[in-house]
């Protein structure tokens, strides 16, 4: 038999999905791959009901259906505080994770350079991978995640193609405030920059925090290729329905490129989404204050179970300290929690370019039966 690609001894399998697979093996608590256990909003799955029976069923555009595209561009101009043109500025995807990789290979060739901060969501690697891209990674310093500006400086001297910004950032909830997100800004501009945004999380940010969308920072609009994703907001992480808002000449080729990878996301399951995306704001604001409430429920949680936490200012997860456990692999540290406590955690080791085996990440998208049958189990930890 030929080898296999050697671009694959670059990348390890995705440790989220497997640990979620581990978490299945011994019936944990599935707190490892981030996705809720409750119902999309009824109109979703009322409109899904009729699109079963009255289609679509074949090819929807490849870029996306109209009508989609239209209330996605309604909806984002709102948010992003940009003017969208649903027929030049928006590709459709399979999820953000297509989003991201169309962006990354639109804009990459072989051995550019692509700045990731780090920890970050192990996506990221393997896409600059398998675009021949390097990554540099730039650290964001405990306990606030802040990054160093000079560092940050000398990353742009080194001429990267494009910086990912996941803003808020998985793993550590990080919030980028509007200061940092300006200093990224003039960096991106004066070195001739594209910014990748992942910004799935766009609804998810707690008060007092705010989401700024760098594509709306001034000169940003015409070199940030804003990716997202309905998985989260609207609680359909299975439907993998993605999109990238960009300029037209940006969306030009990732119309190209996403086309020959995937044809278009499916077609019925964009036409139910429609029916999400025509929410009013307040379902927005009521998706931030059930989201609140889990995190005061989780944390509050961790405390009694006495376990060292950094608090999240946006996203659904949480990074938790074990050094005091002494136990020097995360991973082995996360198949035991899943088998003798019962609940499953990501190993941070997965998120981190450095060599970092001191912190695991939950998250609490679950019902709060799910999360309080969780923190009983954790308070045993210690004992066990
Ligand atoms: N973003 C989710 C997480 O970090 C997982 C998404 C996925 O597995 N595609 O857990």
């Amino acid at each position: 038999m030929p080898n296999l690609s050697n671009k694959l001894d670059w990348f390890t399998e995705s440790v989220i999905r497997k640990m979620t697979r581990i978490s299945n093996d011994y019936g944990a608590i599935n707190l490892s791959q981030g996705f809720p256990d409750w119902e999309p909003p009824k109109a979703i799955t009322e409109a899904l009901k009729e699109a079963a029976s009255h289609g679509p069923h074949q090819y929807e555009i490849t870029w996306g259906s109209n009508e989609f595209r239209e209330k996605l561009a309604k909806k984002q101009e709102k948010y992003m505080g940009i003017e969208i043109n649903p027929n030049e500025n928006i590709v459709v995807t399979c999820g953000s994770t297509e989003a991201m990789m169309v962006a990354m290979m639109s804009v990459c060739d072989r051995g550019d350079k692509v700045i990731v901060f780090s920890p970050f969501y192990e996506n990221y690697g393997a896409d600059a991978i398998l675009c021949g891209a390097e990554p540099i990674y730039i650290p964001l310093i405990p306990p606030k995640f802040n990054f160093d500006k000079e560092v940050l400086k000398k990353a742009f001297e080194e001429k990267p193609k494009a910086l990912i910004l996941c803003n808020p950032s998985n793993p550590v909830g990080k919030v980028f405030t509007r200061d940092e997100l300006l200093y990224i800004s003039d960096l991106a501009k004066k070195y001739d920059t594209f910014v990748i945004t992942d910004e799935v999380y766009e609804h998810i940010v707690y008060k007092p925090y705010k989401h700024t969308y760098i594509a709306s920072l001034p000169g940003m609009k015409e070199r940030t290729i804003s990716c997202s994703s309905l998985s989260k907001t609207y609680s359909i992480t299975g439907w993998r329905l993605g999109y990238i808002i960009a300029d037209k000449k940006i969306v030009d080729n990732c119309k190209k490129v996403h086309d020959f990878l995937t044809v278009g996301a499916a077609a019925p399951l964009q036409k139910a989404a429609c029916a999400g995306l025509s929410l009013g704001e307040d379902y927005y604001e009521e998706l931030i204050e059930i989201y609140g409430r889990k995190k005061q429920l989780f944390l509050n949680g961790l405390e009694e179970a006495k376990l060292k936490y950094f608090e999240p200012q946006g996203a659904y997860y949480v990074l938790v300290d074990i050094s005091e456990f002494g136990e020097k692999s995360d991973y082995k540290f996360c198949q035991w929690l899943a088998k003798e406590v019962g609940v499953a955690a990501v190993p941070g080791s997965s998120f981190f370019k450095e060599d970092v085996n001191n912190y695991i990440r939950f998250h609490f998208a679950k019902k709060d039966e799910t999360l309080i049958e969780a923190i009983k189990r954790l308070k045993k930890i210690k004992a066990l």
